[in-house]
């Protein structure tokens, strides 16, 4: 009998196994056959893209297809073929809803509303991390129409936790969501946070200098990014661009730096002072820190000096990504808070089409150390965007869709 069981479990493993290396024997091919292909400045090429499975495996510009019978061929003659989008700025799960179903709603429409905007990779910067890697794992399965997730974890001050958590049923730290003072041990806190699935430490509120510097060397140390707040009290902004974090979010914060005195974030920040500006910009580009600008949130609150410093920002070279901050479900259908701020890059910060559209999709998973994706190359992830007519020629054509390919799966709008 033992033995009869034992072999039935081998048997049933063979099975499993042989049906397993069967399935991936037989790569998927998809062609996108003919269409625009733009490389990684933005320039136009024509020809074809053949994805294998989940990556790009060639970029054809004779469109000679011969070597590939039996390949599915999608003909994009006439279409425009992008890296998939990138927004760095999202909150998912920063105060979820409390009723299961309604949560569950709620994600899945924002997820699918991204997909649906060309969006296929996202920056979450703090929430419940176990809501997060469930669904980042989903998106990852290819169970629901999603992004990838790249969430954080919050670090901050016992005054800004103490703040916040009042009303909070939620009331205590966990890895995601951490108290840090001069007696945390650091180490232990960031392997937690590691432990909860994060790719960053987000260092939010109510630190010192010294504990920033601490916490982005240790965090580097575990192979973890630090995505900071550009001012975090009391730390400055030249505090946070000197501890050489990898990203800073909401450019109208940066005039902090510029208070006489002790920094407060209960006043307004100052005027921009041109030459202090320039001094810690410079800074940020020598230390290779993204300006996760925020403007379109920015905008909504007239903070409008963030403008003003993206703009300043990309004229001295500093890299701009485009993060939002805002939530999706308060756009209309057709609308998106990625594509706001992308066009007030262009309108109001004198990007070119083109440097936005890098910003969106390059500068985008630098940001989060991706190295899989954002241009469209051999090698890279199949995540693509493909519209109808060229935002290149105008950014309003960004919103004209055709299809969103996450992993070589392929999402028609609906
Ligand atoms: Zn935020």
């Amino acid at each position: 009998m033992k033995k009869e069981i034992v072999l039935f479990f081998m048997f049933s493993l063979l099975t499993i196994i042989t049906a397993h290396s069967q399935r991936k024997e037989v790569p998927k091919v998809t062609i996108l056959k003919n269409g625009f292909i733009f490389d990684d400045k933005f320039e136009l090429h024509k020809g074809s893209l053949v994805i294998t499975d989940a990556t790009i495996t060639a970029i054809l510009y004779d469109n000679n297809l011969s070597e590939y019978v039996g390949a599915t061929i999608i003909d994009i003659t006439g279409k425009y073929v992008l890296p998939g989008l990138t927004d760095t700025h999202v909150h998912l799960a920063t105060v979820p809803d409390p009723d299961r179903e309604k949560n569950a709603k709620y994600m899945n429409d924002q997820l699918s509303k991204m997909i649906d905007a060309g969006i296929t990779t996202v920056r979450d910067m703090t929430g419940n991390a176990i809501i997060l890697a469930d669904y980042k794992r989903a998106g990852n399965l290819n169970q629901i129409p999603a992004p990838s997730i790249f969430y954080a974890a919050q670090f901050a001050g016992p005054a800004y936790f103490n703040s916040i958590r009042k009303h909070s049923k939620e009331n205590k730290d966990s890895p995601w969501e951490r108290t840090i003072t001069d007696t945390t041990d650091v180490k232990m806190a960031v392997a937690e946070a590691k432990g909860a699935g994060v790719t960053g430490i987000k260092i939010y509120a109510d630190l010192s200098a010294r504990l920033i510097k601490k916490i982005v060397k240790e965090a580097k140390r575990q192979r973890l990014q630090s995505w900071s707040h550009a001012a975090v009290f009391p730390a400055t902004p030249t505090d946070v661009a000197s501890a050489k974090v990898n990203s800073m979010s909401h450019a109208f914060d940066i005039p902090y730096d510029f208070s006489e005195g002790k920094m407060d974030h209960h006043k307004k920040p100052p005027a921009i002072d041109d030459k202090k500006l320039d001094k810690l910009l410079l800074l940020m580009k020598g230390n290779n820190i993204i300006l996760d600008a925020t403007n379109y949130m920015a905008h909504n609150n007239k903070f409008f000096d963030g403008m003003k410093i993206t703009k300043r920002a990309h004229e001295l070279g500093v890299k701009v990504s485009v993060g939002t901050d805002w939530p999706y479900l308060f756009e209309e259908v057709n609308s998106t808070p990625l594509f706001k701020e992308i066009k007030i890059l262009i309108d109001d910060c004198h990007f070119t089409n083109k440097d936005a559209l890098i910003s969106a999709t390059k500068i985008g998973a630098e940001s989060i150390g991706l190295e899989d994706r954002g241009v469209l190359a051999v090698g890279k992830r199949a995540d693509i965007y493909i519209t109808n007519s060229d935002p290149v020629e105008n950014i309003e054509n960004l919103k004209d869709s055709f299809i969103t390919i996450k992993a070589g799966i392929i999402y028609t709008k609906k």
